[in-house]
């Protein structure tokens, strides 16, 4: 939803600026952007009574991997599990339309929008 037309340039598109990524970019979004990124745990929590430790939690880790698939790092073998190698590549100027998924590739393999690092010359992941 962050890729629509309509809302990328005024929301998404400030994290897009970071073409070299590192831990920072997974911190650099419009304030609004970030905030939509975590309406899903707020609504969550209204309807599901989660302990306020988990909720923080699950921030934290979320924070966790924000810095991973932002560090230039790969500490993921696993192909089903979004990595820094496949994320950058939606930071590349021809690639914000391949790797949406923030966790796993599954929806990226499923609507064709994955692109797998390994498939890329020369780029060493
Ligand atoms: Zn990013
Ligand atoms: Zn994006």
């Amino acid at each position: 939803m962050l890729h629509h037309p309509k809302i990328y340039r005024y929301l998404h598109s400030i994290h897009h600026q970071s073409k070299a990524v590192t831990p920072f970019t997974g911190f650099a979004f419009h304030p609004l952007d970030a905030f939509l990124q975590a309406v899903p745990v707020f609504t969550s929590c209204y309807f599901i009574p989660i302990p306020i430790d988990l909720v923080l939690l699950h921030g934290f880790i979320t924070s966790l991997w924000a810095i991973s698939i932002h560090d230039n790092v790969n500490m993921i073998p696993f192909k089903g599990i979004l990595y820094a190698g496949s994320h950058s590549i939606h930071h590349f100027p021809w690639g914000e339309n391949y790797n949406y998924g923030k966790i796993t590739s599954i929806c990226d393999r499923l609507y064709g929008s994955y692109c797998d690092p390994e498939n890329i010359t020369g780029y060493g992941y």
